[in-house]
Formats: C-alpha cells, sequence, structure tokens
C-alpha cells in the first residue's frame, strides 16, 4: 500500500492512466485546429471531438449536438445562469436554487441579484434533500430558471432531480442541474428525468482539469458569456482545447462502462469505513442522508473535535473538511449549516471521497488511523490543564 492515501474524490479525481494514453497524440502528433476547415490536420482533430462530444454526451443521454465544451463545471453552471437570465430577459426575472449549492451556482446567482433579479434559495431537509413541495411553492409567473445540483459536493446527498424537473416543466420554468459531482458515479439520462440544462467537468470522473460540458436542450434560449469565433454554436468561442476534449471523451466512456459494478464496490467500500469507524467510535455521525447519497461518500462529524485538527492528525490520508473551494475560508460550511448543524459540529466534519483507485486494505488503514488519532485528541487533558473538580476523577469519568 502505498502512502499517502487519496481519499478526496469530490476535490479532483485522479487522471486515469487510459484517459492519458488517449490525450497524448493530441498534445504531439495531431496539434491541428479543430476549426480549420480545409486540411486534414483540421479534420484529424475535428473528429476526434465529434467523437468525444459523441461519449460524454452519451453519458448523460443527451444528443451529442447539444453538448458545449467548456472550461470545466464552474463555467458550465455561470453559463447556464447567467446565459438564461440574459435570455428570458423579457418573460421573467425569477431564479430559484437551494441554500446547499456549490459557489459556482450561488455567486453567479449573488451576481445577477446585484443586477435586479431575484434569487429565492430555498432550504433543504436536516437530511440535505430538498422537498420538491418547496420548490412548486417557490415558482411565480416570474420565474425563468430553477438550478438545483443533482449531487451535493461535500455530504455526497442526491436531489429528486426528476421530480423537481417535472414541477418547472408543469409551470413552462427551465431546470438546470449541476451534475459535476453525480456524473459517471449514477446514472443520468435528460430525457427520462425531463433536464433542460446540465452542467459537467472531467476532473471529477477522472478526466482531465480544465474542461467541462453544458448539456443545453435543443432550442432552449441561451446568451453566451464568451464572444468571439462562433465556435460551439456561438455559445462559447475560442479553439477548442482538442487534448482535454479528448481525454474527457475517454473518461466519460469509461465510467459509463464500469459504472454498476464499480458504484456497487464503492458503496461496499464506503460501507466498510462508516462501520469501521462507528463500531471503534462514540459521537460520531453522519452528516447527510444515507439513503440518497452517492455511493463513496462519508460525511461525518467527531464529537468535540475540530475538523482541522483530524485532517492535521490524518497526515498520510488525504481528506478535507468542506469543500476542497472554500477551505481557504474559515468559515463553518455553508452546506452543513443549512442542515441545522450549529458551528460547532458543522466545523467537526471530515469528508471522505472514494474513488476508482481505492481499496479495501486503504479503508481499514484509515479507519484505524482515524479512531487511534480520535482517541489520543479525547483523551483527558493533562492534570495541571483541569479544573479543579476534575482533578482527582478517574480518567474514564472524564467529560471530554
Ligand atoms: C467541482 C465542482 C464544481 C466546479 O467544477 P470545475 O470544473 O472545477 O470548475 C462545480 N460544482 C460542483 C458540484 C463541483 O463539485
Amino acid at each position: 500500500m502505498d502512502l499517502p492515501i487519496y481519499m478526496d474524490g469530490h476535490a479532483t479525481t485522479r487522471v486515469d492512466p487510459r484517459v492519458i494514453e488517449a490525450m497524448l497524440p493530441f498534445f504531439g502528433e495531431y496539434y491541428g485546429n479543430a476549426a480549420s476547415r480545409h486540411h486534414r490536420f483540421g479534420w484529424t482533430v475535428r473528429d476526434a471531438v465529434a467523437d468525444a462530444r459523441a461519449e460524454v454526451a452519451a453519458l448523460v443521454g443527451a444528443p451529442a449536438r447539444d453538448l458545449v465544451f467548456t472550461s470545466g463545471a464552474t463555467e458550465s453552471n455561470n453559463l447556464a445562469v447567467k446565459g438564461v437570465a440574459e435570455a428570458a430577459r423579457n418573460r421573467g426575472n425569477h431564479i430559484v436554487t437551494a441554500r446547499t449549492e456549490h459557489r459556482a451556482i450561488l455567486d453567479p446567482c449573488a451576481r445577477l441579484e446585484q443586477q435586479g433579479m431575484r434569487v429565492s434559495y430555498l432550504s433543504v431537509g436536516n437530511d440535505g434533500v430538498l422537498d420538491p413541495a418547496a420548490l412548486e411553492a417557490a415558482i411565480t409567473p416570474t420565474t425563468v430558471l430553477v438550478t438545483v445540483m443533482m449531487a451535493n459536493n461535500e455530504i455526497g446527498v442526491l436531489q429528486p432531480i426528476a421530480a423537481l424537473a417535472r414541477l418547472a416543466r408543469a409551470r413552462g420554468v427551465l431546470l438546470h442541474t449541476d451534475a459535476a459531482q453525480a456524473a459517471g458515479k449514477v446514472p443520468i439520462d435528460v430525457e427520462a428525468d425531463g433536464i433542460d440544462l446540465l452542467s459537467l467537468t472531467a476532473h471529477k470522473l477522472y478526466g482531465p482539469k480544465g474542461v467541462g460540458a453544458l448539456f443545453i436542450r435543443h432550442g432552449v434560449a441561451v446568451a453566451p458569456l464568451v464572444d468571439g469565433g462562433g465556435h460551439e454554436g456561438g455559445l462559447r468561442s475560442g479553439t477548442l482545447n482538442v487534448p482535454a476534449i479528448v481525454g474527457f471523451g475517454r473518461a466519460a466512456a469509461i465510467c459509463a462502462d464500469e459504472m454498476p459494478g464499480e458504484a456497487a464496490r464503492l458503496s461496499r467500500l464506503r460501507d466498510r469505513l462508516w462501520d469501521g469507524i462507528r463500531r471503534s467510535l462514540r459521537g460520531v455521525t453522519v452528516n447527510g442522508s444515507m439513503r440518497a447519497r452517492l455511493p463513496h461518500n462519508l460525511n461525518i462529524s467527531v464529537d468535540g473535535l475540530h475538523g482541522e485538527q483530524l485532517l492535521m492528525g490524518l497526515d498520510d490520508v488525504a481528506v478535507s473538511s468542506g469543500a476542497a473551494c472554500t477551505s481557504a475560508s474559515r468559515e463553518p460550511s455553508h452546506v452543513l449549516r443549512a442542515l441545522g448543524l450549529g458551528d460547532t459540529r458543522a466545523r467537526a466534519s471530515i469528508r471522505f471521497g472514494l474513488g476508482r483507485f481505492n481499496t479495501e486494505a486503504e479503508v481499514d488503514y484509515v479507519i484505524e488511523k482515524l479512531c487511534s488519532l480520535v482517541t489520543r485528541l479525547r483523551a483527558p487533558t493533562p492534570v495541571f490543564d483541569l479544573a479543579e473538580d476534575d482533578r482527582n476523577l478517574p480518567p474514564k469519568w472524564r467529560v471530554y
């Protein structure tokens, strides 16, 4: 077993060696511009991009022509939210979203609010799941877009997207979902689920960083964020990042192939991790629904301890507390706060994101390491630190 162990698969995933292999020729041999229409250099990469587009589209049940390549889910989310808001300006000025969304949704919404849009931020239950009735109540005649993530990046909770989409469609409102964490991990079908726009990113599904896609249902009007040469049907100008797109295609195809077996394997590993932890430790709770959840996510709070202490102590295990993108800030996670957790429990959380390259032996190592760390950190403070009253109590009676 190699150390350190990587269990931070919600922050990013290792690029699968098969993906790297697929990308390499497009850095060297095949360097043409996919928009060059008059020579073989262009045709070769144009065909490779077309294949990749079909592979990514197939992962979510979309027609290839309805997919726009972007730089990642942040850009896809911005394009969906701002692009729909602008294109629908004469139909309405209201967006509905949820309090547990990624910053790449919340921040574009905040900017639109500064420009006069109205945004409703729905609360979730303390299991992290949005009640469709809350959405139904929030939609007004001026609502133009509902944007709710498919799977949460901190707690892995899955939202009932098909039910939300049905409600939105019945009221003539578009539904966008950020599927950065769900894609490649759980089945997605934009047709069956009634999704109008869907964001993807390659680096959460064993592909390269800096490439993503937005599915836009045929006929849905979106204003571009980036104007220029008219690439991607005018919705996202700029020369295509061919090696990354090819890698994205290969990564999507591998996920589609391996999903059923891999999801079952990861949920067994995740359950083994959770069982191992709760067997040896008291005062540990799971954050978010255990039923409506990605198979590879575990997010727990450890009573009496701070997430940072745990991360420091787990020195050869890569996990995180809260989201990678906001971990620079010391604020407790807005997601855990939305579940109703107090500051203390929200700060006591750690997130495990298991992945394709994790093994049972690694899980067992992490259980052992975490349990001995927590036991050590919770051990009674040295006598000279204790209040007078506590001083003469046997250690096991002390409160920590
Ligand atoms: C990672 C992530 C993003 C951002 O994706 P990038 O490709 O890094 O821009 C957006 N939403 C969710 C839910 C994510 O997990």
